[in-house]
């Protein structure tokens, strides 16, 4: 049967790969409707190409301009927070793709949920922000939660069916081995990482993806914001994610069961797969991702995470551990750190001792509510708005 999708954030890197699986499926998926914050072009390319019934841009100008280049066209432009919830819940749709950066993503995406549609989860943020109220959507609305982060879907695929349902088989499982590149300063010295340049810190060595994640990879905040993804998807503790570096990216996670077997999911770096298996599951389908070459290879490497020089990742399992609103803080602290870091007005290393402090000084509070949370957000913005302008 044919299954409508809706694209969050179509115009980015997760965006353009969801677009590039679809294509190949046109008999299977067809697209209702994209989203953008102001890349008007992309968007007016991306629309003649897809023919989508909406296409919401963030704000009223860039609605505007795309609407005077999509003239007598079947496409019909909204805007704003209200148009993402719109073509999120719209009950022609079968399938939303939640690939916003950041927590600009947490309405939609929880907008999906509560409409029940299958949410194929890439903004690792939203969930890292309202976790608990995020999983109940899911559950009180029937909606299917399919992780895209590479991580998680191979512990998806890793791990026996009906995992988090089932105490017999939660006891068959040790512990899960969260993998992680190590970034593009694994192995640096904390002097040498007070010096790195925007460009250098979005320089992946493995995956090519949007800016706000590059840096975060480079940090680990990455791994730290996926280990709560991890923590909430599977109904996990701290504790029982093991992280592992792993340079070459090609083990996308692990799960150890007791019996002694470890389980992973492998291939080529590249989102098409994972995104497809979300799209495709209980199925599977090309994604145009060709075969792992393991002579190519030739080897892997692990080793331990470096908690001294990359403190971020210890930082995100005591948010998780303090519970409440403590996660909200520590996303939206690092959100504002990094776009700083970007615009080249802190250092590198400013990064985590900002999302540190911002962790110390704000009350935390039960995260029962969006509007709790949402507040916990903007007072975490502010904070360190105000700490970088002192
Ligand atoms: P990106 O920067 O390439 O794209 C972000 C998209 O969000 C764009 O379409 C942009 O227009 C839109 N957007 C940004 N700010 C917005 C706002 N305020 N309102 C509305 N739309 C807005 O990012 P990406 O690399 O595609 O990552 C998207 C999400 O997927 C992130 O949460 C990231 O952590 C996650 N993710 C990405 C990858 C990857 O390989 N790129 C892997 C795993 C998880
Ligand atoms: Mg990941």
């Amino acid at each position: 049967m044919m299954q409508n999708v809706t694209i969050l954030g179509a115009t980015g890197s997760i965006g353009q790969s969801t677009l590039d699986v679809i294509a190949l499926h046109p008999e299977q998926f067809r697209v209702f409707a994209l989203t953008a914050h102001r890349q008007v072009d992309k968007m007016q390319q991306l629309c003649e190409q897809y023919q989508p019934k909406y296409a919401v841009m963030a704000d009223e100008a860039s609605a505007s301009v795309l609407e005077e280049k999509l003239a007598g066209s079947a496409t019909q432009v909204l805007t704003g927070v209200d148009g993402l919830v719109w073509v999120a819940s719209h009950q022609e749709v079968d399938q939303v793709m939640a690939a916003i950066v950041g927590a600009a993503g947490l309405l939609p995406s929880l907008a999906a949920a509560e409409a029940g549609k299958r949410v194929l989860l890439a903004n690792k943020e939203a969930l890292v922000m309202s976790g608990q109220l995020f999983m109940k959507a899911v559950a009180d609305n029937g909606a299917e939660l399919l992780p895209i982060d590479s991580e998680h879907n191979a512990i998806f695929q890793s791990l026996p069916a009906n995992f988090a349902g089932s105490s017999e088989r939660r006891e068959e499982v040790r512990h899960i081995l969260l993998t992680a590149s190590g970034g593009p300063f694994r192995g640096w010295s904390k002097d040498r990482l007070a010096k790195v340049t925007p460009a250098q810190a979005v320089k992946h060595p493995n995956w090519s993806m949007g800016q706000k994640i590059s840096v975060d990879s480079a940090s680990l905040m990455n791994k730290g914001l996926e280990l709560i993804e991890a923590c909430w998807l599977f109904d996990v503790q701290p504790k029982d994610v093991h992280v592992v570096v792993h340079p070459e990216s090609v083990i996308h996670s692990m799960v150890q069961y007791v019996d002694g077997s470890v389980i992973s999911q492998m291939g080529n770096p590249d989102m098409r797969t994972p995104i497809a298996y979300g799209m495709a599951w209980p199925n599977r389908m090309d994604s145009g991702v060709g075969s792992l070459d393991f002579f190519e290879l030739a080897q892997l490497n692990f080793e331990a995470p470096d908690h001294e020089v990359f403190p971020a990742l210890k930082l995100a399992a005591q948010a998780f551990e303090m519970g409440g609103t403590a996660p909200a803080i520590l996303n939206a602290a690092n959100e504002v750190a990094v776009d700083a870091f970007l615009g080249e007005q802190i250092p590198f290393t400013a990064i985590s001792e900002l999302t540190a402090s911002a962790l110390e000084h704000l009350k935390v509070e039960d995260a029962l509510s969006l509007d709790v949370i949402l507040k916990a957000d903007r007072d975490a913005r502010r904070f360190v708005e105000k700490q970088i302008s002192l």
